[in-house]
């Protein structure tokens, strides 16, 4: 199974993702994650992404379909891919028909996120993972149930991504508005869109893309 979760900064798609592959042993591709780790390593694309990210813009077409690439070959042809943020542009969307077509792969389910924008800065500003292993929190909405150690592996150093900020989060949803929205009805027309209520309980959305899943 290959899916892809499509929608806006803050819309869920890590959460999500990160709960799928506990459940099904999937595996998420996240360019975003693949990108940090690269301007962390000071690789070429790093160098490349690190003030593009910054500002809220979008990397280039060619350095993300390279990262998925790689990353998927990486993985080998066993486990189910999650896309988590990318394609993000219409020139991705077509490369990653080639990247699964040449891997005998086929893509399942694009599954969007629908949420209120105006929700979004909230969530955004308050998002913060563990050092240590990655999980996802949130200031209000999700707490690690004994403040300061992870649920998921008892650390105790958190991080937060500098481009997680009110002001960059605005060109964020522009670039997603005006560039990302757009590829939506190319998968529509394909009939493998089904649309989530992301302003529901983290549970709910969850439940519901599991629905989805066994369809
Ligand atoms: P994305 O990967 O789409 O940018 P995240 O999954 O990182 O979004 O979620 C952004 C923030 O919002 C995180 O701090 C997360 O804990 C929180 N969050 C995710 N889903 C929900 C939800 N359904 N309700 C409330 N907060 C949520
Ligand atoms: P979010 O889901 O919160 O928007 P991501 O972690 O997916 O954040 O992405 C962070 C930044 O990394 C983006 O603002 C952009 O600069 C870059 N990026 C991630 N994925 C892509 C992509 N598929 N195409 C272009 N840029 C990307
Ligand atoms: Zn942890």
């Amino acid at each position: 199974m290959n899916i892809i979760l499509l929608g806006p900064p803050g819309a869920g798609k890590g959460t999500q993702a990160q709960r799928l592959v506990e459940k099904h042993g999937m595996r998420q591709l996240s360019t975003g994650d693949m990108l940090r780790a690269a301007v962390k390593a000071g690789t070429p694309t790093g160098l490349e992404a690190k003030a593009v990210m910054e500002r809220g813009e979008l990397v280039s077409d060619a350095i993300v379909s390279a990262l998925i690439g790689d990353e998927l070959d990486a993985m080998g042809p066993e486990a189910g891919a999650i896309f988590d943020g990318y394609p993000r542009t219409e020139a991705q969307a077509e490369s990653l028909d080639s990247i699964l077509e040449a891997r005998d792969r086929k893509l399942d389910h694009v599954i969007e996120l629908d949420v209120n924008e105006d929700a979004l800065v909230e969530r955004i500003t308050g998002r913060f993972t563990c050092a240590t292993c990655g999980k996802g929190y949130h200031d209000t909405f999700e707490k690690p149930h004994v403040e300061g150690t992870c649920d998921k592996c008892g650390g105790h150093e958190f991080k937060r991504r500098p481009d997680d900020n009110a002001e960059t989060v605005r060109t964020r949803m522009a670039e997603y508005r005006a560039k990302t929205a757009p590829i939506l009805p190319v998968y529509e027309a394909r009939g493998i869109v089904s649309k989530v209520d992301g302003m529901a309980d983290m549970d709910d959305v969850t439940a519901a893309i599991e629905a989805i899943l066994a369809r």
